[in-house]
């Protein structure tokens, strides 16, 4: 177990509306949730936490056994767009993540480092919405509860710079410097995305404005490339003939990927749906892992199955 596990918060699956983290915008420390505390509360099914190997990420473990056949869960889709296959102008996701409504941009910002990072979210008010991991569950699923213990430090190991550029201290302390901040903070990231570019602008063409959203549109492209999920067109909500689309999904994302045969879950997409079942049993305490089959560019397994210790 990692020394970042404390402090545990139970995030309990609560409506389709993604309300449930009211109460986590004042946190400001990871705190026992007053659920964990009631001698009636249900133990959790599953623990959400860095890996104690970090360049394994965040990770999925179980924490009761499951059956060979089992759902561990069902949650619907957070984010479906066009993916990086496609060249520029048919990609979406930076519209579609931009038009969403706040709470479930939050909710994106709780399980992905790299998405809030681009968008220039705060690691502490990232890890804030852990607790609206299990808000897309499907009613099926409604009664998993999740041990997240996913903290603001976490949050900045897993940002792209490991937290360099980023703004981890309490929000009061930078106050001052978070208005010009995120242009020269874009400045500096985006210097070497520009260079790989084949556009002719150069950076001294563009106000800091159009910095902050050149580079928050390649990040959040780059992000959704390592994150997504390719749908088949039969389950994508695109129109017929449509663009290949492809989705993310707030707690399936953060399982990890072993290669064949070593991964104990596999995931069967719907139409805006996605369920996790497991292909063997499964003991408490082990890790949950799937096999992401290719879907991911430049993908680089770290698992037992391709590293040796
Ligand atoms: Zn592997």
């Amino acid at each position: 177990m990692s020394e970042d596990v404390v402090g545990a918060v139970a995030a309990r699956p609560t409506d389709d509306t993604a309300t449930g983290g009211e109460k986590t915008q004042t946190e400001t420390q990871p705190a026992q949730s007053p659920d964990t505390a009631s001698p009636r509360s249900k133990p959790a099914d599953l623990q959400i936490r860095l890996n104690d190997d970090p360049a394994l990420g965040f990770c999925v473990y179980a924490l009761r056994p499951y059956r060979r056949g089992e759902r561990l869960f069902e949650e619907r889709t957070a984010l479906e767009a066009t993916h990086d296959a496609h060249p520029e102008g048919i990609r979406n996701v930076y519209e579609r993540y931009s038009q969403m409504g706040v709470d479930r941009r939050r909710a994106l910002h709780g399980s992905f480092p790299h998405l809030a990072w681009a968008n220039g979210v705060d690691a502490q008010e990232a890890a804030a919405a852990r607790t609206l991991v299990g808000s897309l569950l499907t009613p099926t699923s409604r009664g998993l509860v999740i041990d997240n213990c996913l903290t603001a430090e976490d949050h900045m190991r897993m940002r792209p710079d490991g937290g360099v550029l980023g703004n981890a201290g309490p929000a009061a302390e930078k106050k001052e410097s978070a208005v010009a901040a995120p242009a020269q903070r874009a400045k500096a990231a985006f210097r070497g995305l520009f260079k790989r570019s084949s556009s002719t602008t150069s950076l001294a063409d563009l106000t800091d404005d159009e910095i902050v959203e050149k580079r928050a549109r390649t990040e959040t492209l780059d992000w959704f490339s390592r994150y997504a999920f390719r749908l088949k067109p039969e389950i994508s909500f695109a129109k017929p003939g449509g663009n290949h689309q492809a989705a993310v999904y707030l707690l399936t994302d953060l399982i990890n990927h072993r290669c064949g045969g070593f991964q104990n879950c596999r995931v069967s997409a719907d139409v805006g749906t996605i369920a996790v079942l497991a292909l063997r049993d499964i003991a408490a305490g082990e890790e949950v892992t799937i096999n992401y089959s290719k879907d991911v560019k430049d993908f680089q397994c770290k698992g037992e199955c391709c590293v040796k210790k």
